[in-house]
């Protein structure tokens, strides 16, 4: 299991996925072969698999143990959840549950879960299925989401339109939690515990948040989905297909890369395989990695 400290706060990966997601060539709508091909040469096989032509993705949380609190970062897929028109996030049965008990932590321990958007593999295991009903994971969290995210996604759930799995995922990860009492629906600048604050780094989603962790003289951003595969560093203006405001998930991007460089931040995003954090150096108009393994 890998743990990092960050000043005195300790970061350790909770793995739920890891392995061939999405084909590059689907998931970047500027994808572009001879781009590409100048990158393949470091992006395989960590982190693009050229046999499949598919990005390789992790799916994980970030447990944050401050000398305060227990706080996850983004809740993964969860178990036992119909997504249909979604395979990759259906009806799955991992032992991510599991892998965080084994780091040390009951659920019962957990005082935040912040959730950087609302999308299916960032909210699942906000809830489990108990007695046929779902019921928060972490009964003593609270869950801190951006409240424009949920506006966004309350409203997309009851549309005639919207995807039934991403349907399913509002009610069954999101609304439970909100009927509980238990969620905390906030803006950019949201302090928790003294060491974390949320900034928005709207597009991919309307509300989409990063959390910026400051421990004494260290620095890291939990930075979600603002980007999702590392050749997004270089290449930040390429977008995921999934990005909900193409324009604004670009701009971003670019603050985001520019702000780990200025400040020394570890970039902590929620989908690169190992070591899945990294450095940013400026580079002329570009970025690049300084992976810290
Ligand atoms: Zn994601």
């Amino acid at each position: 299991m890998q743990q990092r400290m960050i000043g005195d706060v300790k970061v350790t990966r909770i793995e739920e996925i890891l392995g061939p997601g999405f084909p590059a060539r689907d998931f970047f709508p500027e994808f572009d072969e001879a781009t590409f091909r100048a990158e393949e040469h470091w992006l395989a096989p960590n982190y693009y698999q050229p046999e499949s032509g598919k990005l390789i993705a992790s799916i994980h949380s970030w447990l944050v143990e401050t000398p305060q609190h227990t706080i996850l970062i983004d809740a993964c897929s969860g178990n036992h959840k119909p997504r249909p028109g979604m395979p990759r996030f259906d009806m799955l049965d991992t032992p991510w549950l599991d892998r965080l008990r084994a780091a040390g932590v009951a659920p019962e321990k957990v005082d935040f879960v912040m959730c950087t958007h609302l999308h299916v593999d960032h909210v699942g295991w906000n809830t489990k299925l108990e007695n046929g009903r779902w019921v928060p994971t972490f009964p003593n969290a609270k869950y801190v989401m951006s409240r424009t995210d949920h506006t966004h996604w309350a409203a997309e759930a009851k549309a005639p339109e919207t995807a039934a799995y991403q349907v399913n995922t509002y009610n069954d990860s999101v609304l439970p939690v909100v009927e509980a009492g238990k969620a905390l629906l906030v803006e950019a600048g949201h302090q928790c515990d003294d060491c974390l604050t949320v900034r928005s780094a709207a597009g991919h989603t309307p509300g989409h948040i990063r959390v910026d962790l400051a421990s004494g003289s260290r620095r890291a951003i939990f930075s979600g989905d603002a980007l999702h595969n590392p050749v997004q560093v270089p290449l930040w203006r390429w977008n995921s297909r999934f990005c909900a405001d193409q324009a604004e998930a670009r701009l971003t991007r670019h603050d985001l890369l520019a702000d780990c460089v200025e400040t020394g931040a570890l970039l902590m995003p929620a989908h690169f395989a190992s070591p899945h954090a990294a450095y940013v150096k400026a580079k002329g108009d570009r970025f690049d990695l300084a992976w810290d393994a």
